[in-house]
């Protein structure tokens, strides 16, 4: 047995070596694959309920790996939030949305305001709305046209400090959105405090709909609190005509979704501007 037992750890401990050097490759490649542009980024079209319009973009970071293929971004992302990349990371997520979106507007073709998504650290830098001013400035996109996406947790840690950061964003123009709604810890009061711009229903939810389990019922209080607060509210992983209906009934102002369109390169995305919503 206690053998047994001897080997059972050195399993378990040979497991948590192998894990950990995982992630060191990991974060060497990744590393790497940012120095030598081998990220791209990937944009999915957010429509209106009402009018099926375009009204925006989520920007969505995709790596292809030269061994591994695609590494999505759930399991890289946290690699780089760990280790401190996350910071220029975002920083170049931000800086080549803003370019593309200079790309789309300087060749006619409006492009919609796009939504960047903003891990936390990103956001508890110091620095960051000086960062977003300059990245603006230097690609000559509006800050209307820019949404960041920030999760509960980044609000959860300290509220204060979340707040004053949130306002010196907002006084650039941009629209900040909570993303992933109702998922993480959050106390209600700072929806009213701080300067938010839209809700963003998640996915877990949404995919839950209509079936029995409660989620009908946290969507629809979700769209309500929008509603009350003057929050633009979008529904996000909207994969059938059911869901979209029924959000459509309960008054989600817009949606997001392989129903409507799946997250696709720059190139592609082109094909979308100044076409109407496809479902
Ligand atoms: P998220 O911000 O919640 O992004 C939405 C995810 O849902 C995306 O996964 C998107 O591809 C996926 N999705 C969209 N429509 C549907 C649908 O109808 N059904 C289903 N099942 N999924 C749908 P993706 O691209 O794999 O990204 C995963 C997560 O990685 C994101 O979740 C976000 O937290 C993170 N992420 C991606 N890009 C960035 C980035 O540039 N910066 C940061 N900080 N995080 C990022
Ligand atoms: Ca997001
Ligand atoms: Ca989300
Ligand atoms: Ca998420």
């Amino acid at each position: 047995a206690k053998n047994a037992g001897r080997n059972g750890y050195r399993f378990y401990e040979a497991a948590m070596n192998a894990r950990i050097a995982d992630q060191l490759a990991l974060e060497m490649d990744l590393r790497e694959a940012l120095e030598n542009n081998a990220l791209h980024l990937h944009f999915q079209p957010q429509f209106t309920l009402n009018e099926a319009r375009l009204v925006g973009a989520e920007v969505l970071l995709r790596w292809n790996h030269p061994v591994h293929g695609p590494i999505s971004p759930a399991r890289f992302i946290p690699v780089a939030e760990e280790t401190g990349l996350i910071l220029p990371l975002g920083a170049w997520v931000l800086r080549q949305a803003c370019q593309q979106w200079r790309i789309w507007h300087e060749a006619g073709l409006n492009p919609p305001p796009l939504a960047v998504n903003l891990s936390a650290a990103q956001f508890q830098a110091s620095g960051l709305p000086e960062e977003v001013a300059a990245v603006l400035a230097e690609t000559g996109m509006p800050a209307t046209s820019l949404e960041l996406e920030l999760t509960e947790t980044i609000v959860a840690e300290d509220a204060e400090r979340a707040e004053t950061t949130m306002h010196r964003l907002a006084d650039l123009g941009i629209h900040l959105s909570i993303d992933d709604f109702g998922t993480g810890y959050s106390s209600l009061a700072y929806l009213r405090r701080f300067p938010l711009h839209k809700l963003k229903i998640d996915q877990s939810f949404v995919r839950e709909l209509a079936n029995a389990g409660g989620s009908d019922v946290i969507v629809i209080a979700i769209i309500q609190l929008g509603k009350a607060l003057g929050l633009t509210v979008i529904a996000e992983g909207v994969e059938t005509p059911a869901q979209r209906d029924f959000l459509h009934q309960q008054g989600c102002d817009e949606v997001q979704g392989y129903l409507f369109g799946r997250p696709i390169p720059a190139d592609q995305f082109t094909a979308l501007l100044g076409t109407p919503a496809p479902a």
